[in-house]
């Protein structure tokens, strides 16, 4: 399989170098040039593999210069119980006769980056052993909570690799924080940007666009890749869940072999619900997508009028890991939606980075109604989600809880009795803060007693890497004015 890049479709690469590369020197992201197919009788037989084979197989479709035996190795060290405290890695949870939520946080960092990001570094050490590259990758990852961690986990010791992580100073939860400055590992390094996500995502793709910077750090032995999601190594794994999901559905016997089930993922940056997508351009019976929101709407918006608009106010959240105005994965989807007009794409981001704005053709637009479906969801009613789930038997975290409240939006405004998952991407405990408020609990003042409070409170028993934080040090204490994220990354590769 080819990857081409969504601004120019003439510039080729294997996928060794894409996921090396992480970001297409022309800005583009990397797509594979097509989507192989997934039959009735492959998903039968997925059916009957651990979530680890399943995985393997599904991404060795889009990685054939990767021994099947070496993906195998690999997803097996990824998911392993050493890793993930779920048997079934992905599991399902039955709501009721027609609606599942698919926990998607059982990994070390306890939310759903861990599926990509246990994978990530292994398959981006393979791609250097196969592109040859001798340099050392320098990581650079701007977070808005979760990939932060969970590629620091996952890039933790591992050779010919160095990682640095920028988050939005007062943009993230404060077990998130904790998380992240405590984080051990001789090639890690963690600085506050004093801005939001945006900025930081901003800086570090100025950063990946600097020529002369790349050329300074070359001299010193380094090359710039990405862990975002605009990495193709991100997006792959995230495929197989939604796969997986499905064949769990089968085995239980809830839905038949062909019938369509719908799924409604909590959406910042574009990543997951794209993964999902790229499972249903697979063959996987996937009906209606559906893409949830906080207040910061630009999505349900884009879905709804054909128009990306990012001129807008933007809100802080108490689902902080979507709080972003520039969804960078959208461009996978034009470039898919447009037929493969990466001129068009090319002119949309363009205008994007020039007025914040664009508007996609009426034949696009329909396409994209066809497929998708965008609701948003407030804090009041974010809250108020968590707390009847919660009255239900179910506890569950802010990013959730968005994803729980479009899917019943939508069930109601449209009629749709399509089975439905709603996509869990992170643990309650990772948010305890907003997560007591919303089920009629004062918060203790200190962040690390609240994980403590909410198991009294709840009787559901916290993931162990969290109840842990407690008692670690903190390592990092480094913060940036936007402007000055190069200096940071030059003295992080001194
Ligand atoms: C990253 C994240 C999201 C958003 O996922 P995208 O792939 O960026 O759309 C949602 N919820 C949580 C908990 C996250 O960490």
């Amino acid at each position: 399989m080819e990857y081409l890049s969504t601004r120019d479709k003439t510039l080729r690469k294997s996928a060794a170098q894409a996921i090396t590369m992480g970001l297409s020197r022309d800005g583009g992201l990397f797509t594979p040039v097509s989507f192989p197919s997934l039959s009735a009788l492959e998903v039968e037989t997925l059916c009957g593999m651990p979530y680890r084979k399943r995985a393997a197989y599904v991404m060795g479709k889009f990685l054939e210069q990767f021994r099947p035996e070496e993906l195998n190795l690999f997803t097996k060290n990824a998911y392993g119980p050493d890793r993930f405290d779920h048997p079934e890695v992905a599991p399902l949870h039955k709501m009721d006769k027609r609606t599942w939520c698919l926990e998607l946080w059982h990994g070390p960092t306890s939310a759903f980056k861990d599926m990509a990001l246990q994978m990530l570094p292994q398959l981006l050490s393979a791609s250097l052993r196969l592109t040859g590259e001798k340099k050392t990758a320098c990581i650079l990852v701007a977070t808005s909570g979760d990939t932060g961690k969970a590629a620091m986990e996952g890039f933790a010791n591992v050779d010919q690799t160095k990682i640095l992580v920028f988050y939005p100073e007062n943009g993230v939860s404060e077990i998130q924080k904790l998380q992240m400055v405590t984080q051990e590992g001789g090639n890690v390094g963690v600085c506050a940007v004093k801005g939001n996500f945006d900025d930081a995502q901003n800086g570090v793709k100025r950063i990946f666009s600097d020529e002369a910077l790349r050329e300074q750090l070359a001299e010193r032995g380094y090359f710039l890749s990405s862990a975002n999601s605009i990495n193709w190594g991100r997006i792959l794994p995230q495929v197989v869940y939604y796969i997986s999901a499905y064949c769990d559905l089968l085995n239980a016997h809830e839905i038949k072999l062909g019938e369509p089930v719908n799924y409604c993922v909590p959406t910042g940056n574009f990543g997951n619900i794209l993964a999902c997508y790229y499972a249903k351009r697979m063959g996987l019976p996937v009906g209606k997508l559906i893409c949830a929101s906080n207040r910061n709407d630009v999505l349900t918006d884009f879905i709804r009028t054909g128009i990306y608009d990012r001129n807008r106010e933007f809100h802080t959240t108490m689902s902080p890991s979507m709080d972003i105005l520039i969804s960078s994965n959208l461009e996978r989807l034009l470039f898919d939606m447009s037929g493969g007009n990466d001129e068009l794409v090319r002119e949309y981001m363009g205008q994007l980075a020039d007025t914040g704005r664009y508007e996609i053709t009426p034949g696009m637009k329909k396409r994209l109604q066809e497929v998708f479906y965008g609701g948003f969801c407030s804090e009041e009613e974010t809250a108020a989600t968590i707390d009847m789930l919660y009255k239900y038997g179910y506890l569950i975290d802010t990013h959730t809880a968005v994803a729980a409240k479009v899917l019943t939006d939508y069930r109601h405004e449209t009629g749709d009795k399509t089975p439905a998952i709603f996509v869990s991407t992170a643990s309650p405990y990772k948010f305890c803060d907003s997560v007591l408020s919303s089920i009629g609990e004062k918060p203790v003042e200190n962040s690390l007693e609240r994980i403590a409070q909410m198991e009294g409170v709840t009787g559901v028993a916290a993931p162990a890497r969290l109840a842990a934080l407690k008692g670690k040090e903190i390592r990092f204490h480094n913060v940036t004015e936007k402007e000055l994220m190069e200096e940071k990354v030059l003295e992080f590769l001194k």
